[in-house]
């Protein structure tokens, strides 16, 4: 179960969040839990999740592992804030930054050569999906992401199916057409990998997650856990959504 956290929280609040979150989820088991802070954040809350059973993520990197990249920061910089995770190509990046796929690809390979777990995100557009096009879009994505990627790598890789329309709208997939689309996914990874990778593999489902939906959307066989962007800034509502019920 994993929150990014996009753009929001300065440390002392970032602080006050992950200090909420180390007590009220200090007992809770077999279920990982990850934070996604803004890079600003990530070394204090490294630090004050140390020896938790919360891990840490950044929400991008540069595949490089330093240089003359102004504004950028590497793989190797990630781990030395102490981070475990790493979210790649999420929409917003996708839509507003440009990164093509062959980009998320060398970041995707540039997190597993520094031994990075990460989160790699897939979805469709509304204009796809109301072209039934989700299906053969999202497999793309998939396709070309992990270009390269190897059977092994994939032990540290979790796919976050998040349709483009559910993002930050409040619209949810219902949970019978996320389980639709992860199991898509499953079947391209079966493909890739076969089937022994596939069913290893968590494949998470963003969009919109809340304490209200978590529930029906965890119940799904195919739905392995989720990506929560809003619902995860708050302590409250991202509890709940760790602590789902089925
Ligand atoms: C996200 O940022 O990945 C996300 C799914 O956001 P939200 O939960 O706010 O829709």
């Amino acid at each position: 179960m994993a929150g990014n956290w996009k753009m929001y929280k300065s440390v002392g609040e970032s602080l006050a969040l992950v200090q909420a979150l180390k007590e009220a989820l200090g007992d809770v088991s077999h279920r990982e839990t990850v934070v996604c802070p803004p890079f600003t954040a990530l070394h204090a809350v490294a630090e004050a999740l140390r020896g938790s059973n919360i891990e840490v993520g950044a929400q991008n990197l540069y595949p490089a592992e330093e240089g003359a990249y102004t504004g950028e920061v590497s793989p190797k910089m990630l781990l030395d804030v102490g981070c475990q995770y790493v979210i790649l190509g999420h929409s917003e990046r996708r839509q507003y930054f440009q990164e093509s796929d062959a980009f998320v690809n060398e970041k995707v390979k540039a997190a597993l050569d520094y031994g990075l777990k990460l989160i790699l995100c897939v979805g469709e557009t509304l204009e796809q999906r109301e072209q039934g096009r989700q299906r053969s879009v999202v497999s793309a994505q998939v396709g070309r992401d992990l270009e390269d990627v190897s059977a092994d790598a994939m032990k540290r890789v979790a796919i976050a199916y998040e349709p483009i329309w559910a993002i930050g709208t409040g619209r949810t997939a219902t949970p019978q057409q996320a389980n639709e689309m992860h199991r898509a996914i499953r079947d391209v990874l079966s493909g890739l990998y076969g089937g022994e990778v596939a069913q290893g593999t968590s494949i998470l489902y963003g969009g919109s997650v809340k304490p209200l939906n978590v529930d029906d959307l965890m119940a799904e066989p195919d739905v392995d856990g989720t990506l929560v962007g809003g619902a995860s800034l708050e302590a409250e509502s991202f509890i709940r959504i760790v602590r789902f019920q089925t």
